[in-house]
């Protein structure tokens, strides 16, 4: 297993189309693994296969409190949402950034596994939270895009601010 570098905001990897995964061979479980490790390595709950500069439709989940229940989802479809709630969000590719933004309460989610099989998982809580964090960044869209015009460009202006001091 490899640590893979995350991708930060701006990055143009993180607004670029995906590809369904096509090939269940031994580089998508590698990909899987390294996405994995990478997670935890940067104590993250969820991290999708833009963030790690692949293209591909794909995200790897843990909300576990012992961080150790791996989940993945592979050409994920939310198929049924439901409710609305308040979700405090953050994102590896935006580190030291959080907002609240609105998220459905409860998902139905399609999906394959590693091995190209097909499961569903309806789900509450963290879970469907960030399963539809993780399935936006397929799509190229990012929690802070859920923000108001107001909040946003905020954001832009603190962000910028943050580069330019690092830089
Ligand atoms: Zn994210």
């Amino acid at each position: 297993m490899a640590l893979r570098e995350i991708r930060i905001y701006p990055d143009e990897v993180l607004r670029q189309e995906t590809k369904p995964v096509e090939d269940f061979s031994k580089d998508l479980h590698t990909l899987l693994d390294d996405m994995a490790e990478t997670m935890y390595e940067a104590n993250g709950v969820g991290l999708a296969a833009p963030q790690v500069g692949e293209l591909l439709r794909l995200t790897v989940i843990d909300v576990s409190d012992e961080g150790d229940t791996i989940l993945e989802f592979i050409n994920p479809v939310i198929t049924k949402k439901d409710g609305k709630v308040p979700s405090e969000e953050g994102c590896l590719s935006i580190p030291g950034y959080r907002d609240t933004i609105s998220r459905a309460g409860i998902v139905t989610v399609e999906a394959v596994n590693r091995h190209g099989e097909p499961f569903v998982t309806e789900a509450d809580g963290l879970l469907a939270i960030c399963l539809q964090h993780e399935i936006d960044h397929l799509d190229g869209v990012l929690f802070i895009d859920h923000l108001s015009r107001l909040k946003r460009d905020a954001f832009k202006k603190k962000w910028r601010k943050q580069m330019l001091e690092h830089a």
